[in-house]
């Protein structure tokens, strides 16, 4: 840091992203990314829009938006994208969280805590429960922004919508955001009621099921209303904010349904085979709606169980965190690279009773 910063932002904990390691030097679970490539459809993109580039991207991300709305059935004015759903958050915070702050669970999303530091915005932590699920009546007549993942991160719980309703009802004087991720794997997505809720905003992303985490794609869609408030956060902030060629990646992405459910339905397998396997040898993975398990072991503690498999050329995610530190996140990969990590387990699990 140089002596120039602004007092406010030494103090600052920037987020701390999963490693990124050289590609294929690790089997990398340690980001939730998709293990699956794009549809073909979008490496054409680069080719075809090439030419285009001089000019700048469309501010109202006009075929994306209509294509977007179609298929979610919503109208193209509930609608407003952003380069990843992290700046969709970061709107949300500048938006909703000066005046009444916010409402978010201890363990959940890092980048929740980062923004508010960021935003110097008032922030309140509930634990959540001893079972890892969150608690609805602790969010109920907040008077603050409240923010959930749902699925939750990294605990992959989700909450039904019956819960989420019940929030929304305990809320009628303040916002409510509902980020959902990892929905598309499992969870019950609230978009259905931002027709009826004007204080519901749900966020989503084009990283996990969509295969486009490096495209940088997310969405928040909401009363009509509330995507007028964002906006004018966009417009302030950044106008250009989704590049033409990731404009044309998510078009070309909603295009091929097929392909998107095929991707989602192997992880979901794949998910319930690693489960299965992983309690054979003594991990207790919760019950996870998202693609990923999060996961302890009987014995073993978090972080040798991190280092064993960095050791043998597998990443995943370890948080240093009190109630967590012995938990693994293990992103859902291909059936084979499945294999390769329960093979490795299994080795360290021996080991360790020799
Ligand atoms: C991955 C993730 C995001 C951000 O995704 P983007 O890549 O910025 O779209 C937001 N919320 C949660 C809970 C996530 O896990």
């Amino acid at each position: 840091m140089s002596q120039f910063i602004a007092n406010y932002l030494k103090k600052v904990q920037a987020y701390q992203p999963g490693e990124q390691p050289k590609p294929g030097e690790y089997i990398k679970l340690n980001t939730n990314e998709n293990p699956f490539p794009p549809p073909p459809e979008v490496s054409k993109i680069v080719e075809n829009y090439a030419n285009h580039l001089h000019l700048y991207s469309d501010t109202s991300c006009k075929k994306l938006t209509k294509a977007f709305s179609d298929r979610y059935e919503i109208s193209t004015d509930s609608v407003l994208f952003g380069n990843g759903s992290d700046e969709i958050l970061a709107f949300c915070f500048l938006a909703y969280g000066p005046d009444c702050g916010v409402r978010f669970p201890t363990i959940s999303y890092g980048f929740y805590q980062v923004f508010a530091d960021l935003f110097q915005v008032k922030q309140e932590k509930m634990p959540l429960n001893l079972d890892f699920t969150i608690n609805p009546s602790d969010y109920l007549g907040a008077m603050k922004t409240v923010l959930l993942a749902n699925p939750n991160a990294p605990t992959g719980l989700a909450l039904s919508l019956v819960q989420i309703r019940e929030i929304l009802e305990g809320n009628p004087e303040n916002i409510v955001i509902i980020d959902e991720a990892y929905v598309d794997f499992g969870g019950e997505s609230a978009v259905i009621l931002t027709k009826t809720y004007k204080n519901l905003i749900v966020t989503g992303t084009f990283s996990k099921s969509r295969n486009l985490a490096g495209a940088r794609l997310g969405y928040a869609v909401a009363h009509p209303s509330l995507i007028q408030d964002l906006n004018k956060v966009k417009y302030s902030f950044n106008p250009y904010n989704v590049n033409t060629l990731t404009q044309a990646a998510g078009v070309a992405s909603l295009e091929n349904e097929a392909y998107f459910q095929d991707c989602r339905d192997e992880i979901i397998r794949n998910r319930s085979y690693l489960a299965e396997n992983l309690q054979k040898i003594g991990f207790s993975p919760l019950d996870s709606q998202a693609n990923f398990l999060f996961t302890t072991h009987e014995n073993l503690s978090g972080p040798f169980l991190y280092q064993a498999l960095k050791e043998r050329k597998i990443l995943v995610r370890h948080f240093d965190e009190n109630p967590i530190e012995n938990y693994l996140r293990i992103t859902i990969g291909t059936r084979e690279q499945m294999d390769v990590l329960l093979l490795k387990l299994e080795e360290i699990v021996e080991e360790s009773h020799a």
